[in-house]
């Protein structure tokens, strides 16, 4: 099977994203780029996380040419496509309905570094306005939010974007961005948190991308 190493990557981490809670029902989605091969492995759209099998999983160019898979693939393939086209280094996309990311979304809040753990992004987690679902418009607003060195992008009422050097940090910035997003609306509750300073966060920005040992 073309790519199956991919595949089954797709398969275990919409299972890891299931188990950290970090999505609702079928919605979200995940992506694995090979760039030797030049092919993305993408969910199918709509499906049961527990029930994808490998050969469920769609192969596409980062053109969004269907390569191989019977199933539509994700509705949401150019928001993942468009990083494996234009930011060299990212080979895992992830995006996920999470509760308080989304909340912040919801709520056109971009997050502010309440905590040192926003270094998994960068220095904030910018917020950008709803854009319909499923869109290249969505795809090319949030490229242009991240610049080229952020990580995650909170989507105006509908949930989270991160990337990652590979599959396993994109999902480690999905779960460190809903803790600090939820961080973040405490804080904004209690009447606002105090930001840590550019040189305070920069140190793990630096660091986090190595710091996951297995
Ligand atoms: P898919 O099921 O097509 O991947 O869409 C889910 C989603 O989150 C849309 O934004
Ligand atoms: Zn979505």
């Amino acid at each position: 099977m073309i790519l199956q190493e991919e595949r089954e990557l797709v398969v275990e981490y919409g299972i890891k994203m299931c188990e950290l809670g970090l999505t609702s029902g079928t919605f979200g989605n995940v992506s694995v780029y090979n760039p030797d091969r030049g092919l993305m492995a993408i969910c199918p759209s709509g499906m049961d996380y527990y029930r994808i099998l490998p050969e469920d999983v769609v192969v596409l160019t980062p053109d969004g040419e269907k390569v191989d898979g019977t199933a539509k693939p994700s509705s949401e393939y150019d928001l993942h496509r468009i990083f494996y086209q234009m930011r060299p280094g990212i080979t895992g996309v992830i995006h996920t309905h999470s509760i308080f990311a989304t909340t912040c979304a919801c709520m056109h809040w971009s997050i502010e570094p309440v905590h040192y753990n926003i270094a998994y992004s960068g220095h904030d987690v910018p917020c950008i306005p709803f854009v319909r679902p499923g869109t290249y418009e969505l795809a090319q607003t949030v490229f242009d939010a991240m610049g080229d060195d952020r990580f995650a992008c909170l989507l105006g009422n509908h949930g989270l974007l991160t990337v990652g050097a590979d599959i396993a940090y994109a999902l480690d910035v999905a779960e460190q961005i809903e803790y600090v997003a939820h961080l973040y609306y405490n804080t904004r509750l209690a009447g606002g948190g105090k930001n840590l300073a550019p040189e305070q966060v920069q140190p793990f920005v630096d660091a986090y991308p190595s710091y996951r040992k297995k």
